[in-house]
């Protein structure tokens, strides 16, 4: 039941966040009002079908400004919905997750990371840091203003949902390919099959906003919790936990997606979620 709401959801988010089908057709890029309003997920502002704009994107925008501001609305947006929910919104509202997540159906052999590859987890942190703040505050034109330099040089996000759709819609972007491109396409063709045989690999390793929302994972509203009167330590939720964490053990885990698969085969029942009151008689209803 959770597993088919999620999806639902999911699917639907995606929609309402792409909901400007013209710019599919027409190749141009919606720049009206809502645009100033950021989505949840990580959705690219040149998408020809977003409404809205990426919080990634606009941080970088901000930083990297002539006049490299601080933005209480951007930086107060991801406090409150990293507050409200944490990484929820990786298993749940990313458009990008969902892609992921129907990549990982292809029918292929899957890889398990050992604990070896534990540490790539903070690859996520350093590429917030260096390439969302860093970078575009310092690596500035003459006029002083800075590159976005993860959109630019490393979201496979971008690549997918903007520059490969106006690139085929626009016979003039097609004209001005150059080795960017390439290294952005090569970039997402090895997501798409890193995909495949790991789950997530973007959202665990790279994703510069599932590494700033994990960062209220343990004291966002909705949390979970495991009951220790309940749980016989059996190891169920870890082994079907496809983020790899120890979940009677870290609950609140920065790497938990909540997908609440661990809440639906726990045997004993003994995993809940704290959530919200205004998520709670829904969610409730649904076993999430
Ligand atoms: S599946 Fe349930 S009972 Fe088993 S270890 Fe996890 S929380 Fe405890
Ligand atoms: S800990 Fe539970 S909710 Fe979190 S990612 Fe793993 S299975 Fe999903």
């Amino acid at each position: 039941m959770a597993k088919k709401l999620r999806r639902k959801v999911q699917i639907l988010t995606s929609i309402i966040t792409n909901a400007n089908l013209m710019g599919f057709s027409s190749g141009k890029i919606y720049t009206g009002n809502l645009k100033k309003i950021c989505v949840p997920g990580l959705n690219c502002y040149s998408c020809p079908g977003a409404l809205g704009s990426c919080p990634i994107g606009s941080l970088q925008a901000v930083v990297g400004g002539v006049k490299h501001q601080f933005s209480f609305y951007i930086v107060g947006f991801l406090m409150l919905i990293g507050s409200i929910m944490g990484r929820f919104v990786c298993g749940w509202l990313c458009p990008f997750g969902l892609i992921q997540d129907l990549i990982h159906k292809i029918p292929v052999p899957k890889l398990k990371l050992n604990k070896s590859f534990d540490k790539l987890k903070y690859l996520k942190y350093l590429i917030l840091v260096v390439f969302v703040l860093l970078l575009p505050m310092f690596f500035v034109d003459i006029i002083g203003m800075g590159k976005p330099t993860f959109c630019q040089f490393i979201c496979p996000v971008g690549t997918l949902e903007g520059g490969i759709p106006l690139v085929l819609l626009n016979k003039s972007l097609r004209n001005a390919i150059g080795f960017l491109y390439t290294w952005k396409v090569t970039l997402l063709i090895i997501t798409i099959i890193l995909s495949m045989i790991i789950f997530r690999p973007f959202c665990r390793f790279i994703c510069p906003l599932g590494a700033i929302y994990s960062l209220f994972n343990p004291v966002s509203l909705y949390r979970l919790k495991v009951d220790r009167n309940k749980c016989t330590n059996c190891g169920v939720c870890s082994r079907k936990c496809k983020m790899q964490v120890e979940v009677n053990k870290t609950p609140n885990s920065l790497e938990c997606i909540r997908c609440g698969e661990c809440i639906t085969n726990c045997p004993q029942k003994a995993i809940k979620s704290v959530k919200p009151n205004f998520l709670k008689t829904k969610c409730t209803e649904k076993g999430i």
